[in-house]
């Protein structure tokens, strides 16, 4: 165990020690009153990698030079786009080449999996999922129970906190697995919950879904790029993510997704298929009768977005050379830290409240704190000292230091800021 000090000498030490300390230089900050942000919101947008713009121009230029000859032609034709990305990503979700591809956006591709592993039948038409899911997810799963003919309320089971707990243990999630044991068709939830930061056991999970027979997907948006995941080990169905939170890819760019090997080659699944999914050596055939591809690319709809392709690749290349090992090694310290003062300086105020597990293995890099006097006044507070954080409605703040652009003098001038607003609010 460190014994952490709140100290800028402490701090600074730490940075000096850090393997990673340099990538902070590659990215991007925003300017709060002319003076650049400490950024806790890569939770929401992560920043700019510079060598995006590069990246981008790149593609502009191929587009400008060659037109329509891109797709063949040139370094990198746009033909196989899609196939750039598979190998950083196959490595932060930890899964085969073949069973992740990128293409359209989150909650679309959510749609698009659904298609193939909702797959009611009789009694066994329920899907499993924790209470207060991203918005969006929500509606997702609504509309999908729906089109499939049943009411969101006898078909979504939600799994909760115990009464005056705000995260779900285990054990809960497991024995409502068990319960509905025969009416379950799909455990469908967050890896990493976007509100609490509580990372969920996929594995356990997984193995319970299975267990009653039900499949398994889960939303990562939270997760990839920030907790590491073994998607194929674990056995995990299918699985999605963006690519603008911690993948700091830019603002709605394309997503990922997986989908596990032992579909990559079956036929039989009910898909919404598109011309990018179809054998890629007849694509150009324009004949009638879908034949997916194999793996993950066999859910593709579209040819690939390149210039959102572009960005994603300049940062994948950095999580590339940083590696999701060092980065999670950093991750656990620096959120160590940030928890560590927040304790010690938030104590007995009672302001607020770290809702976030403290196990690190239960949690990515965000802490959540429950804010108990003052709203969304400390928030404001925070920002009007250059704390990029997020608010979320009812009473949480969301700050998440990111390992590969925040330091921990970063997280030390925090905690001087969060020192001072306590005695205006405590
Ligand atoms: C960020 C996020 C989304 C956003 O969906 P988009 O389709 O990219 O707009 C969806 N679900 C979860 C869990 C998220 O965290």
């Amino acid at each position: 165990m460190i014994s952490y000090e709140y100290s800028l000498d402490f701090a600074r030490k730490m940075d000096a020690e850090d393997p990673l300390k340099d990538f902070q230089s590659q990215f991007l900050f925003p300017k709060i009153d002319g003076r650049s942000a400490i950024y806790f919101c890569g939770n929401s947008l992560g920043l700019q990698p510079k060598a995006v713009e590069e990246y981008v121009q790149k593609e502009l230029h191929a587009w400008a030079d060659k037109a329509v000859d891109g797709h063949f032609d040139g370094e990198q034709p746009w033909f196989s786009v899609h196939t750039r990305a598979k190998k950083a990503l196959s490595h932060i979700v930890g899964a085969k080449e073949h069973e992740v591809v990128v293409m359209n956006s989150l909650t679309s591709n959510l749609h698009a999996l659904m298609v193939s592993f909702y797959r009611p039948e009789g009694k066994r038409f329920k899907i499993l999922t924790e209470a207060g899911a991203f918005p969006s997810d929500m509606y997702m799963l609504e509309s999908q129970v729906k089109f499939h003919g049943y009411s969101p309320d006898e078909a979504i089971i939600e799994v909760s906190p115990r009464v005056g707990e705000h995260t779900l243990r285990t054990e809960d999630i497991l024995n409502t697995i068990s319960e509905h044991a025969d009416e379950l068709a799909l455990v469908m939830m967050a890896g990493l919950q976007y509100y609490t930061g509580q990372v969920f056991d996929m594995k356990q999970i997984t193995e319970a879904g299975h267990g009653v027979g039900a499949l398994v997907g889960f939303d990562l948006a939270h997760a990839v790029g920030n907790y590491p995941l073994v998607l194929h080990e674990w056995k995990v169905d299918f699985a999605a993510w963006c690519s603008y939170k911690y993948l700091n890819s830019g603002p709605g760019n394309v997503a990922g997704i997986y989908v596990h090997e032992k579909y990559a080659d079956n036929r039989e699944l009910n898909r919404f298929a598109g011309w990018w999914g179809h054998d890629e050596k007849e694509r150009f055939m324009m004949e009638k009768g879908f034949k997916p591809m194999y793996g993950a690319d066999g859910w593709q709809t579209s040819n690939g977005n390149v210039l959102g392709m572009a960005a994603h690749q300049a940062s994948l290349d950095v999580f590339e050379k940083a590696g999701m090992g060092r980065l999670r090694t950093k991750s656990v310290l620096l959120t160590g830290y940030l928890e560590f003062l927040i304790r010690k300086i938030s104590g007995e105020t009672g302001v607020l409240e770290i809702i976030t597990p403290e196990d690190p293995e239960a949690r990515g890099c965000q802490l959540s704190l429950l804010i108990h006097k003052g709203g969304k006044a400390v928030f404001d507070e925070f920002y009007r000292n250059g704390i990029v954080g997020d608010w979320r409605n009812p009473n949480v703040i969301r700050l998440a230091p990111a390992p590969l652009y925040n330091s921990f003098e970063d997280v030390f001038l925090f905690a001087q800021i969060l020192e001072r607003s306590l005695a205006k609010f405590a």
